[in-house]
């Protein structure tokens, strides 16, 4: 490997490895990897999956691959011999925005976990430019730029051999296919992620101090950005053409490969499974039709092929996240559509008399949901409590319809990333103590509990995780200039800012630990609550909140009174490889989303396989967490999700009424309007969230803060018996197994795909 790497750097960049730069070593490392993959073979199967998703966060993929081709020790080993680190290296590499959060992470996870079952399974996506955007604190708040990952050397390898023609009604445009190669832990082949994209695409449109464009052209900046703003008429219209762009191609890419294969489309069911994540591809459903009555199907026959293929998974209830698109924008862009889609809804109407399931509404919208659950075979949630909410609330009139689509498929996570790669010196302390097995079966991550009682496992977990710490507080420092202190707990909440994940209740637990500082109350151990988030550029509160959080920051630095004791910082531009420093140094996994509104969380999984603990409501996967570790190794607290649904269907919950009778709660909220912060950030903000709070206050912060507060002192009360909290850790570890997304793909193929 030594000589192979020098040879292509001496080729490349003139000089060797003692003499390149950490970047000409990526790019060479790049070029090894890519060779290496290019001459593999696809993963074999007479059924094969299509993942299509507007989303995958894949994150950084030098050293994944490596570890999944089996090579990443040689290669550390050679750069070592000649003084370089890996691990310096492959920060060189830069990270792709193309998801939000946890849905496209959770694409990233499931095409990891299906190469790694040596399943045929293929993502499909869209190959954005700038992808969603990268964060920058200005001011206390958050400002958008465009994240240019696409450098001259990168992961993605254009197909000139596969383009298709898209009709769109204004013009029909030729696609191009970009691939990355998607090897599995220990497989011989390879799957693909296919990205497609348009060669007319000019990044010029955006410039360098915003993420503001021209969005009528589509052919010029379709394939610039993740989640384009949609506050207007154009940005809107310009969703329904990146979708329909992604699933016509989907769609062609499918039949095309069933043709080269020799298959009859009509037994397209047997040689193809897809998977609708999330309502974005949709669409995917009609245009297949389409496609299929081209080749001489019957309407009949089309149809039931189609469902007989397609398969659709929800990922949320929040209802502005059930995409619904006006019939008249659907005309605009793809009047082809329409008959079919009508048709679809006219079969709908014949059958059932129920308004409430029919896919045009009465005030023509079409209900992309509806088609999915009507035209596909399978419809399934994302934790067992999120599947129930589905099948009792939500969804209840289509469960009764079709009591037998319905399923559920907890979430996972890939061991690959979320523990041998971004903890080392964890999962090398795991080996000793079990053996290699854990790293291709998670389950056996269960022999850890046979040392549950051995002071010196003990012992050593807590070292492990203060090496971490130390190593996040140093990251910190490089990147942001921000110190922290390695001896304090790190209590972490990092996920994207939604009200009804409640960053601002941990707000209101800060404010709470800020006075009692002040008023003299020391914390034996100092605290660190850290934050990472990015919020929606168009979601006014949860710029306010990001802008709550910095102002904090900023008051518990500068307090002479309160900075040894206790501190807030949030890490800026919060994506997979900040992810993947801070998970492994944290002790306490913030999961605090009001109950039911939550589908499963996929950051808890990776805060518990890493010994961090969990403080959370009873609500998406923290259920099944709960039941796994049991009632001493997690903290629950808040109202329960039957409570929430009850309060939201009697419109029982009024924030005001808690913060009139509640003095400490009234407290803690006027302090978002009170002369130390005001003195800091922007009063207009400040009192826009103060406002909200005690007005509106959807998510109902309010009604779970005091016992949030209780709950949360109690667990740093706790974390003072180190052996009693590192035996919590190691049976966190034990049990995250049943996380591992190497099982949630093993019950979607056993129970929906059927590929092998
Ligand atoms: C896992 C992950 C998420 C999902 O976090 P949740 O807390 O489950 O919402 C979001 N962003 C990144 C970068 C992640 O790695």
């Amino acid at each position: 490997m030594e000589q192979r790497i020098e040879e292509v750097m001496k080729k490349y960049f003139g000089r060797g490895i003692d003499q390149c730069t950490d970047d000409e070593l990526f790019q060479g490392l790049l070029i090894i990897t890519k060779a290496d993959l290019e001459g593999r073979k696809p993963i074999p199967g007479d059924k094969k999956l299509y993942y299509i998703s507007a989303e995958f966060l894949i994150g950084k993929l030098l050293s994944n691959n490596l570890i999944n081709m089996g090579i990443y020790d040689e290669v550390r080993d050679a750069l070592a011999h000649h003084g370089r680190n890996l691990e310096v290296i492959e920060q060189c590499e830069p990270e792709p925005s193309l998801g939000n959060g946890g849905l496209g992470r959770l694409a990233a996870c499931f095409l990891d976990s299906i190469a790694t079952l040596d399943l045929p399974g293929d993502g499909v996506g869209l190959n954005y430019h700038y992808g969603l955007f990268e964060q920058h604190f200005r001011d206390h708040r958050q400002c958008e730029y465009k994240n240019p990952w696409i450098g001259q050397h990168n992961w993605l390898n254009r197909r000139d051999d596969v383009r298709f023609e898209v009709p769109f009604r204004k013009k029909t445009v030729v696609s191009t296919m970009y691939d990355i190669d998607v090897p599995g832990y220990g497989v011989e082949g390879v799957n693909k992620l296919h990205l497609f994209d348009l060669d007319t695409v000019d990044d010029g449109l955006v410039g360098n101090e915003s993420i503001a464009f021209d969005k009528t052209n589509f052919e010029k900046n379709l394939t610039l950005f993740l989640y384009p703003d949609d506050s207007d008429r154009d940005g809107q219209m310009l969703r329904v053409y990146q979708e329909y762009f992604m699933v016509s191609n989907a769609a062609q890419l499918i039949i095309k490969e069933q043709k080269d294969k020799g298959y009859n489309l009509h037994d397209l069911d047997k040689h193809v499974a897809i998977q609708i994540n999330d309502t974005h591809p949709s669409m995917v459903i009609p245009e297949l039709i389409r496609l299929l009555q081209l080749e001489g199907f019957t309407m009949d026959e089309a149809i039931d092929v189609v469902t007989k293929t397609c398969a659709y998974t929800n990922h949320t209830i929040l209802a502005e996240a059930l995409e619904t698109w006006p019939m008249d924008f659907m005309e605009e862009v793809v009047p082809h559509l329409l008959p079919i889609i009508r048709e679809l809804d006219n079969r709908v109407r014949e059958k059932y008399e129920d308004k409430s399931v029919r896919i045009i509404d009465d005030g023509n919208r079409v209900h992309m949901a509806h088609m999915d659950i009507h035209y596909g075979h399978s419809v399934n949630g994302v934790a067992a409590l999120h599947t129930e909410i589905l099948k009792d609330s939500e969804l209840h009139n289509f469960y009764t319809l079709y009591p037998e689509k319905f399923n559920n498929k907890t979430n996972g996570i890939t061991f690959r990333r979320w523990l041998l790669h971004c903890n080392p010196r964890l999962s090398s302390y795991i080996e000793e103590l079990i053996g290699p097995d854990f790293k291709k079966d998670a389950d056996k991550l269960q022999d850890l509990l046979k040392y549950e009682n051995d002071p010196e496992v003990l012992r050593r977990l807590g070292d492990i995780k203060r090496d971490n710490k130390r190593a996040l507080a140093d990251y910190f420092r490089k990147v942001q200039g921000v110190d922290i202190n390695p001896d304090s707990i790190f209590d972490v909440q990092v996920k994207r800012l939604h009200e009804y994940k409640r960053q601002q209740m941990n707000c209101l637990f800060a404010i709470h630990k800020y006075l009692e500082i002040k008023g003299g109350k020391k914390p034996e151990t100092p605290i660190t609550m850290i934050f990472g988030a990015k919020a929606a550029p168009a979601y006014v509160i949860a710029k306010d909140i990001i802008h709550l959080i910095l102002c904090l920051a900023d008051l518990t630095a500068n307090d002479p009174d309160v900075r040894d004791y206790f501190r807030v910082v949030m890490a800026e531009n919060y994506n997979v490889t900040y992810a993947g420093k801070i998970i492994p140094a944290a002790e306490i996994s913030e999961q605090i989303s009001l109950a039911s509104k939550e589908a499963s969380g996929t950051s808890n999984m990776k805060f518990m396989a890493n010994g961090a603990v969990t403080l959370g409501t009873d609500d998406g996967a923290n259920v099944e967490i709960h039941d796994l570790v049991g009632d001493d190794n997690i903290y629950i607290f808040g109202k329960k999700s039957d409570d929430v649904i009850k309060l939201y269907a009697e419109q029982g919950y009024h924030a005001n009424e808690i913060y009139e009778k509640d003095a400490e709660i009234h407290k803690l909220v006027d302090f978002i309007t009170g002369p130390e912060l005001t003195a800091i950030g922007d009063r207009g903000q400040l009192e826009r969230l103060h406002h909200e709070l005690i007005t509106k206050d959807w998510f109902m912060t309010l009604l779970d803060t005091k016992e949030y507060i209780e709950t949360k002192d109690k667990v740093y009360e706790d974390y003072k018996d180190q052996q009693t909290w590192n035996r919590k850790a190691l049976v966190n570890i034990a049990h995250s197994g049943y996380f591992s997304s190497d099982r949630t793909i093993k019950q979607y193929n056993d129970e929906i795909w059927h590929l092998k």
